[in-house]
């Protein structure tokens, strides 16, 4: 059985020890949550949601508590902790209880003349025992938003939290049990890759994963060779747009704060910046002053925690070594505070380009790369030339111009004049296109993300034959032949013969 080390990034105090699950306590888990299924999806939806409310009262009676803890598994700040973690996962909770009941509610359609008789209804159902994968960056919100999601879809869960973030991950485990779910409704997983893996082999009904490209292409391998349908939300290369005639001190402070925000590992943050040729250099200027100002997370106060993962800050100083000596230019920051800390400075850097890792791969710490534009079809060319695709935001005064360039970004999200928050409406369907990902979840999208639609059709029964039915007659074929002229064509042109052998053949074996 492996062990985990849970120590806080800042400080590098041990906090404690954590079990890994083991195999065979993952598939049990997986017997056990098969198990919970059949009683769970009976259970009625208003009854599902007095657990999920239970459990955001349950929130918010020990957010302090849950924000101390967070900072101290993560590094971020307490304002990012309570605003991004705690108050982004009430926000959504409190969403789905009110809008579940509309969202999931079987829904009347219409149905086609050449049906007539029958009645068509498209319903929600669950899936089953479904999986979670979640990652370390925001370890709250992206668990809980898509376990929240799946269990009000009546499913039952198991969840993984990443490995990096472990007091997350009991935390959660206290927060889902205060709620009174029946036992094995949702049971949280602990461990790393490898107890993913086994996850993964126990065969969930469906898999919803939060993390990075590679990962998440490992995971579809596998889920292919079991037809496991899957929801991916990977990563990004987010460009950001400013165009001469926006408020410039809105799209610096907004730059700032995208790119910069939660040590700059945030999967929607701002990685590319492109400015508008004729204010590149004074952007360039207050950007770079307004960096330095920032103040690191003391444990008090502060803008910049630390960065959460020793692996992640190699990596970007990896990236940063590429780009320094591949041409490019660190106008602030560039390194850590000091040697082992993962604080890591606010880094401006330009004279970049796609040769360099830093432009093109996904840098998940504070830096901003910034790269000018001339011309709005310069600026759309260069933001879709990524693998990725997860967001985007574009600033100008200009709304119809922000539109039109909007309407052409290839992007699962936009901000226009602001950053990152289209992800923080639970009204609006998340997700990326590209390397990032596959599905969305937030909205009802989130809710029908762990749903089998399933269409019923409905006949009273009582006729012997349908239209369509053997035996095929010459009167059938015209009537057929009628339906298509009649109900197809460029206007409506039915004979009353016609008309009268169409409803003859409908209600011809009654
Ligand atoms: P990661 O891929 O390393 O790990 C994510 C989770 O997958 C962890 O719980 C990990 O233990 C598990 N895992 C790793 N290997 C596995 C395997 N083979 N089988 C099953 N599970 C396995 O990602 P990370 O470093 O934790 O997270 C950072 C990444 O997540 C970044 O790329 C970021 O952009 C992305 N992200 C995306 C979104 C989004 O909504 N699109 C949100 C946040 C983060």
């Amino acid at each position: 059985m492996g062990t985990i080390q849970m120590s806080n990034p800042a400080t590098g105090e041990v906090i404690g020890q954590l079990h890994e699950k083991t195999e065979v306590e993952v598939h049990e888990a997986m017997r056990h949550a098969r198990n919970a299924f059949p009683a769970w999806r009976q259970t009625p939806l208003t009854e599902r949601i007095e657990y999920i409310k239970q459990l955001r009262i349950y929130l918010v009676q020990h957010a302090e508590e849950i924000a101390d803890k967070i900072v101290a598994d993560t590094g971020k700040t307490r304002v990012e902790a309570l605003m991004t973690e705690v108050y982004a996962s009430v926000e959504f909770l409190k969403y789905y209880e009110k809008e579940a009941p509309s969202i999931l509610k079987t829904r009347k359609v219409r149905t086609p003349l050449a049906l007539f008789g029958h009645r068509s209804e498209v319903q929600y159902r669950p899936m089953g025992a479904v999986a979670v994968i979640s990652p370390w960056n925001y370890p709250l919100q992206l668990s809980l938003v898509p376990v929240v999601s799946a269990l009000l879809a009546g499913n039952t869960v198991l969840l993984k939290p990443s490995e990096v973030t472990p007091l997350t991950g009991v935390l959660m485990e206290e927060a889902l049990a205060s709620s009174g779910l029946p036992r094995h409704v949702v049971q949280v997983i602990h461990g790393g890759k490898s107890v993913g893996q086994h996850l993964i082999e126990s065969l969930p009904d469906k898999i919803f994963f939060t993390g990075s490209v590679a990962t998440g292409k490992k995971i579809m391998a596998h889920a292919a060779e079991h037809l496991i349908p899957v929801s991916m939300e990977l990563g990004g290369k987010d460009p950001m747009i400013v165009f001469a005639d926006a408020d410039l001190n809105r799209a610096i402070n907004g730059a700032l704060w995208g790119g910069l925000t939660n040590a700059g590992q945030t999967c929607i943050s701002v990685e590319r910046l492109y400015v508008q040729f004729e204010i590149y250099g004074a952007v360039a200027t207050r950007l770079r002053e307004q960096a330095e100002e920032l103040q690191f997370y003391n444990g008090h106060e502060g803008d910049i925690g630390s960065m959460t993962d020793p692996r992640q800050v190699e990596i970007v100083e990896e990236q940063i070594r590429d780009a320094v000596e591949k041409g490019a230019t660190i106008l602030c920051g560039g390194k850590r505070t000091e040697p082992g800390s993962l604080y890591f400075e606010p880094t401006v850097i330009v004279d970049v380009d796609d040769t360099m890792k830093i432009a093109t791969e996904e840098t998940f710490g504070p830096v901003i790369v910034m790269m000018p534009f001339h011309t709005e079809e310069q600026a759309i060319q260069l933001a879709n030339h990524s693998t990725y695709g997860l967001s985007a935001s574009v600033w100008t005064k200009d709304l119809n111009k922000a539109h039109r360039i909007s309407n052409q970004l290839e992007c699962g999200s936009v901000g226009i004049n602001n950053v990152i928050v289209p992800f923080a409406n639970p009204h609006m369907p998340f997700g990326g296109v590209k390397h990032s990902g596959i599905g969305r979840y937030h909205g009802p999208e989130g809710l029908y993300a762990f749903c089998h639609t399933t269409s019923v059709m409905v006949n009273k029964g009582t006729k012997k034959r349908e239209l369509h039915w053997y035996p095929y007659t010459k009167e059938a074929e015209n009537a057929i032949r009628s339906l298509i002229r009649s109900m197809y064509g460029d206007r409506f042109r039915l004979s009353k013969t016609e008309l009268k052998n169409i409803w003859k053949q409908f209600r011809r074996q009654e």
